[in-house]
């Protein structure tokens, strides 16, 4: 079962190890809590998708993992970066993404952000609104350069995933309405700092089904003709990301070949370049977190496990209900029913709740799986408490990736 998550995932000696590294020694020497990430999945993953998408333009979703060392993992697959603040443009250049592979999503870009990507000649601008595509146009002539832009139009369709993470629906903030979408072309093409070169969609993340990538793909492709029929030929048509990963045992991925054919199915015709912005199945699964155990109490009855990594580690418990996968460092055969919490002064701070969970005491570990993707970089200092270190894995071999932050760093804020 561990497998179908990470096949780099196994017991050995009743010890867990991941891209054969025996867990148990990593954290007596790094501390908890403690992000890991398997770098023979990561190079994996980017593989499969090349594999798939030989002409496509693969633009890693970096807010989903900014670790400069996963970066330039990343870039040297070939993958260029798909950015969303000005501080993930710079941390992907320095990892060597060249601007020349970078795109540019967001709703709230500021004008410092959107100089900065100017300046570095990024590939396109994923415009959001009708407002900021003439701030793009006003900035791109105060620097004399003419900025390659696409409109992210919001196809208003439901991917049935979590609220807080669908992006495509009609009352989300994303994008520009798809009945407005031509409309918004015909003005973008008189503004003469700008070059419209394409089209961009991102429904949402964590689709576990092809429904509604066809739905909205469906819709895009039927934009993009419309477009060709007014004389507007598109270099590049962004589908986005969103492919969901395991987080639950029954969880079934869509495999990239199903959702190569699917992509194939609506955009073979067009004389564009695809480009594609996945995050979390390129990292999710790749990565877990580790804690250790603090407490263990019964209170009216209930069973609370208490570990050293809370909501400022690994918020998306808290923040969307998500399901992340237990299971104990050690192999066990016994079990116990009740939440696993973190130290946080919150009641929303818990990583698994009413859960059957190994049974375990002060001083053992467990680990929190499919934490690659908006893990650490969801992490935050609340209750000052210093962000935990991250440790890549290869065949065997590991290396410190971020160091653990300590008291010290604080003050270096003030
Ligand atoms: C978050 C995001 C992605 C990545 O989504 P995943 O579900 O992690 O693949 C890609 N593109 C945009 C515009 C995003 O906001």
């Amino acid at each position: 079962m561990l497998k179908e998550f990470s096949p780099y995932l196994e017991y050995k000696d009743g010890i867990l190890h991941f891209d054969g590294v025996n867990l148990l020694e990593l954290v007596r020497e790094f501390g908890t809590p403690l992000y890991v990430y398997s770098e023979s999945h990561v190079r994996e993953r980017a593989r499969e998708y090349k594999k798939n998408f030989k002409d496509a333009l693969l633009c890693f979703a970096v807010k989903s993992n900014y670790n400069l060392h996963l970066l330039r993992i990343l870039g040297e697959e070939g993958f260029g970066a798909d950015v969303v603040s000005g501080g993930e443009l710079y941390l992907s250049l320095k990892a060597g993404i060249k601007g020349e592979k970078i795109v540019y999503a967001g709703v709230g870009k500021t004008e410092e952000e959107i100089k900065l990507a100017i300046g570095e000649g990024i590939l396109m601008f994923n415009v959001e609104s009708e407002e900021e595509l003439y701030l793009l146009d006003e900035l791109s002539k105060s620097l004399k350069k003419r900025s390659r832009v696409s409109i992210r139009v919001n196809p208003q369709i439901d991917p049935r995933t979590h609220p807080y993470i669908a992006t495509g629906i009609r009352n989300s903030k994303f994008g520009i309405e798809y009945s407005r979408a031509l409309e918004v072309y015909k003005k973008a093409k008189t503004l003469k700092n700008l070059e419209v070169v394409g089209i961009h969609c991102h429904i949402g993340s964590q689709i576990l089904e092809l429904s509604p990538f066809e739905e909205a793909f469906y819709k895009i492709s039927k934009l993009c003709e419309e477009l060709l029929n007014l004389g507007i030929e598109l270099k590049y048509i962004d589908l986005g990301g969103g492919l969901g990963i395991k987080y639950r045992p029954e969880d079934e991925e869509i495999s990239l070949e199903d959702y190569r054919r699917v992509v194939e199915k609506f955009f073979k015709g067009f004389p564009s370049r695809i480009v594609l912005e996945p995050g979390r199945s390129v990292v999710g699964n790749a990565g877990i977190l580790i804690t250790q155990v603090q407490f263990f109490k019964q209170k009216e009855g209930k069973n609370f496990l208490i570990v050293d990594a809370g909501m400022n580690d690994l918020l998306r418990p808290s923040l969307y209900s998500s399901y992340h996968h237990v299971v104990g460092l050690r192999e066990g055969e016994e079990f116990v029913v009740g939440d696993l919490v973190g130290p946080i002064c919150e009641s929303g701070d818990f990583l698994a709740k009413g859960r059957k969970l190994p049974k375990v005491k002060r001083g053992d570990y467990l680990c929190i799986l499919s934490a690659g993707a908006y893990g650490f970089s969801m992490s935050s200092n609340y209750n000052l408490r210093p962000r935990p270190a991250e440790v890549l894995l290869s065949k065997g071999n590991y290396k410190l990736i971020r160091r653990r932050e300590t008291y010290q760093d604080f003050l270096k804020w003030f």
